[in-house]
């Protein structure tokens, strides 16, 4: 899976600062804007403010990574964060009349017997849907006996606060592997580009120093 950060708002720190900072002035926006404080000042009331939970001030920033060769079954899991935008490679418009790729799971690939068994379904697979589309039937209706494990490209858009609930939920030991992996590369490369809004985003195990997973907790340690 390749992830890379494409772009996001211009000024992500100025942005976020002149919306907090707009709740506790009596100066218009426009003029918190253009008079920007220092880094310390912005850092300290990003924290303070979303520390107290004061989230929605991350919603005037958006971040958007493009996404290669994830399975279908991982993006299935994606696109249920609702407070995101999506674009997606269509099985519709494109054709794997020749070859159409898919993830192996770590599991598969580490057992020899079941990696054959899936390499043998999977060119059958690929020769029914190479017949179907021999056959007239669209690619729109061929397409259904592709399996969850077919890759896709994905583009999607988030805003700062859904991202730091994606990650919360995604980076935890009990997301399954593939999105957690995902949220992993994600967080990683926000941590580096903006360590002030990310530096404590994650599992909460890691963040809050508790796992809401109760008994279906994985054990992992808790980090005060
Ligand atoms: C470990 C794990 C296991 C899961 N297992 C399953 C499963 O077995 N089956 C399954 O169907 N799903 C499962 N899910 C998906 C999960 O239920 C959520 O659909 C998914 O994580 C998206 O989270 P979200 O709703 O917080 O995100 P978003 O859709 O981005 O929403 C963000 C936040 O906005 C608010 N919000 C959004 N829409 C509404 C609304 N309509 N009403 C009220 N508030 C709203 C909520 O506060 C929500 O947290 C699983 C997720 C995880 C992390």
């Amino acid at each position: 899976m390749d992830v890379r950060l494409l772009t996001h708002t211009e000024e992500v720190l100025r942005t976020v600062f002149t919306a907090a900072r707009t709740c506790y002035s009596h100066n218009p926006p426009s003029s918190i804007w253009n008079n920007p404080s220092s880094r310390e000042s912005i850092n300290r009331l990003l924290n303070k403010v979303v520390g107290s939970g004061h989230f929605s001030v991350l919603e005037h920033v958006t971040f958007t990574f493009a996404i290669n060769g994830i399975s279908r079954s991982a993006t299935h899991q994606l696109v249920r964060h609702r407070i995101a935008s999506y674009s997606q490679q269509s099985q519709r418009f494109v054709r794997f009349r020749e070859y159409f790729p898919y993830i192996t799971p770590h599991t598969v690939k580490e057992n020899a017997r079941a990696q054959e068994a899936l390499e043998k379904s999977m060119d059958e697979i690929q020769n029914l849907y190479k017949k179907l589309l021999d056959l007239g039937i669209p690619p729109e209706d061929a397409r259904y006996v592709l399996p969850n494990a077919t890759a896709t490209n994905i583009v999607v858009t988030f805003n700062a606060r859904s991202l730091q609930n994606f990650l919360r939920l995604r980076c935890c030991n009990r997301a399954q592997w593939e999105i957690r992996s995902l949220a992993e590369k994600m967080l990683a490369i926000l941590q580096k580009e903006i360590p002030v809004l990310f530096d404590h985003s994650g599992a909460p195990c890691e963040t809050e120093g508790r796992c809401p997973e109760g008994e279906m907790s994985c054990g992992r340690p808790k980090k005060n």
